[in-house]
Order: structure tokens, then sequence, then C-alpha cells
């Protein structure tokens, strides 16, 4: 995250906090003569410049990637180094980013031209794109769509993202100030060996975790407080990739967070490693099936565990749904594009959700697109 920070300082922040919170005048000025004796001590208490702009020295981020700080990074009472401003910025960060997966381009087809407006990154453009481009949309037929589903599913999401964003801060913090097993060149980390490594190993370790924290997550004491605002979208559509329940989404967030505390991980492995996870959460919600694929746990799976709950908690892989024996393969019909989104296969799917949700759930709350349509043609 520090490059992360270096990049948003450099352009943005060094800026903002310059303007907002500029250091007094004297404190710059004694920067550019610190008073000190011989001996390289402050002369008297007085002088001490506050421990401001006055102290911080810019020592890039990385070494294959950094940018030379202009004159704002040295005027702020922030400087770059100060633990408020770095948690400050690491919220805005974390927040932005989180919701640029849903927000840049929100489709012109949206029932909610409004959420248009607001200009936050990743979680919009990965959504988006998925949906203009690969979402199937005759799931809108589906007999367990909801109304107004999509809306729900981006509203959910930009609720929760502000509220997971202050859980996440403290371990961006922390990996900033230097307490993360991070690090930039091959020499100091493992070696070169480890590079590679480094990939399957963050794989394994969270998709187990992961499996665990879900599975707990539909812990009958759990489910309904936490875990079921997830599990509102039958059919889910990309946006609901982050539509969580804060408390829930950041659960099963936290093994990709403590993993470079525990493990080395190289830092821009970990940017990609990042990118991916939220491209792969945003995937197994948007219903193509490209591979029915006993090892990975796909879009079939996830849509498996949408309709079916107590199936597939796997992130990646079946591994763990295989061995905690809550592995179910997903039906043949989703792999046939004739009988994908066939009538008589909607039909079994609802009637065995409906017969599951019972057990779950109990009485269904949910609003169907179908139910609504046929009341009113009654
Ligand atoms: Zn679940
Ligand atoms: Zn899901």
């Amino acid at each position: 995250m520090d490059v992360v920070v270096e990049v948003f300082d450099t352009f943005f922040f060094d800026r903002l906090y310059a303007t907002l919170l500029p250091a007094p005048y004297a404190q710059y000025a004694q920067y550019a003569t610190p008073k000190t004796t011989p001996n390289g001590t402050y002369s008297s208490m007085r002088e001490v410049p506050t421990p401001y702009a006055s102290t911080y020295q810019y020592r890039p981020a990385s070494e294959y990637l950094s940018f030379q700080p202009g004159e704002y990074a040295y005027i702020s009472r922030w400087p770059r180094d100060s633990v408020f401003r770095q948690a400050v910025t690491l919220y805005l960060i974390t927040w932005y980013a989180l919701s640029l997966y849903t927000h840049l381009t929100i489709p012109r087809t949206s029932t909610n031209p409004r959420s248009r407006i607001f200009g936050l990154v990743i979680y919009f453009f990965c959504a988006t794109f998925s949906y203009l481009f690969i979402f199937d949309k005759a799931t809108f037929n589906h007999p367990k769509y909801l109304k107004n589903q999509m809306r729900m599913e981006i509203a959910q999401s930009m609720h929760s993202m502000p509220i997971m964003a202050i859980f996440t801060v403290p371990f961006f913090l922390l990996e900033v100030r230097g307490y993360s097993r991070m690090y930039d060149s091959t020499a100091e980390g493992p070696g070169m060996w480890y590079n590679i490594l480094q990939f399957p190993l963050f794989i394994t370790f969270t998709d187990f975790f992961i499996y665990w924290i879900h599975r707990a997550l539909h812990h009958p004491l759990i489910y309904k407080r936490l875990h079921k605002p997830h599990h509102k979208w039958i059919m889910p559509t990309p946006y609901a990739s982050h539509a969580f329940h804060p408390l829930d989404g950041y659960a099963q967030s936290v093994p990709y967070h403590v993993f470079p505390f525990i493990f080395p991980l190289q830092k821009f492995a970990y940017i990609a490693l990042f990118t991916f996870i939220n491209v792969w959460t945003v995937m197994i919600h948007d219903g193509e099936y490209v591979a029915d694929s006993p090892i990975i746990n796909g879009a079939a799976c996830h849509t498996m565990h949408h309709l079916y709950f107590n199936y597939n908690y796997g992130q990646f892989t079946t591994l763990w749904d295989r061995l905690g024996g809550s592995y179910r393969k997903p039906n043949e019909e989703l792999f046939r594009r004739e009988t994908k989104m066939g009538k008589e296969e909607w039909g079994k799917q609802a009637r065995e959700m409906e017969r599951i949700a019972k057990e779950v759930e109990g009485e269904d709350d949910r609003v169907y697109v179908k139910e609504v349509e046929s009341k009113k043609a009654r």
C-alpha cells in the first residue's frame, strides 16, 4: 500500500493537505534553516520545530517506481509520515478504490440513474464491465430475480464500503508504517523462487480461511444478522459482488490482510493480488459459467451457493468444500446454452430454492419481479 499512497500523495493528497492544513509559516521557515547546535541537537525547546513538516524526509516506497515529491509534500501541518494523515489517506483510498469497482460507469440501463453522479472506481468499473459484456441479461426473467435488484445491490454496496473501509484501515496503516513482511526488491525477500511461489501460497492460505469464515457465517446464530444481506440475491448480478453487510464483507477479507503479516509478500504482487481478488469476486457473480471445472470454484459453483445456500462456500477452489462435505456439483444444465436459461431448469431451481430457503431462513421476505408481474396481471 505504501506505493499506492505515494502515488496518491504525489498527485493529489500533498496539495490537498497543504491547502487544508498548512504548516504555520514559522515552521516552514525553520524547516528551511533548522537551528541546531554543533552537536546536532536543537538549541532550546522553544526553537524546536514542531515535528510536522520539518521532520519529513522523502524515502521512495519502491526502487522500481518512485515520484520525487514537489514542494507541497513539505508544507502541510500533516507531513506524509504523520500517522493521522496516513490513516485518513488510507481510508479515502480504500473507500474510493472499493467504490471504483462499481462506480465509474453505471450502465445507462441501470434502474438508478442518480448513482451515476457519484464519482467513486474498482467495484463499479469491474462490475460494470462484467455487466455490459459478460453478464447474461436473461437472468432478469428468472423467477427468483428480485424487484429493483440491481439498485438494491448497489445501494447495499455503497452503504457497506465506507464502513468496511474503517475496519480495513488499521491493517493498511500497520503495513504502511512498516510492521508487515512486505518486501520490495528480490534481495530483501526470500529469493527468486519465492517471487513465484507467493502467488499460489496467497491463494491457498486465503482459500482455506475464507472457506471456514464463510461457513461460520452460515451458522444459524450468525447467518440472519450478518450474512443474509448477501443472500438476498438468489440470482446475483455482477453488482452483488460487494453487496454485503459491512462486517460480513470485512470478515471475509481479513485473511487477505493478515497474510502479509505472516508471510513475505512483494509489494507489487500484493497490488496485483488485490486487483485479482476483486475481479474474481465480480466474476463468480456474473453468471457466465465458463468452465465446468472440478477444481475451480467458479461462477457456476457460486450460483449454486446463492440458489441453495449451504453448499460451495469456497472462494477460489472446491478443495475445502470437498473435504468439508459441502461440495455440490453445478447442475449440468448450466453449461449448455439452450438449457441454462430454460424454463424447465429455472422451475426446478426455484422449487428447490424455496424448500431450502424455508429451512434456512423461514419465511421468504423477498419480492420477486415475476410475482409482482403475475399479481398485476390478475
Ligand atoms: Zn454465503
Ligand atoms: Zn456471493
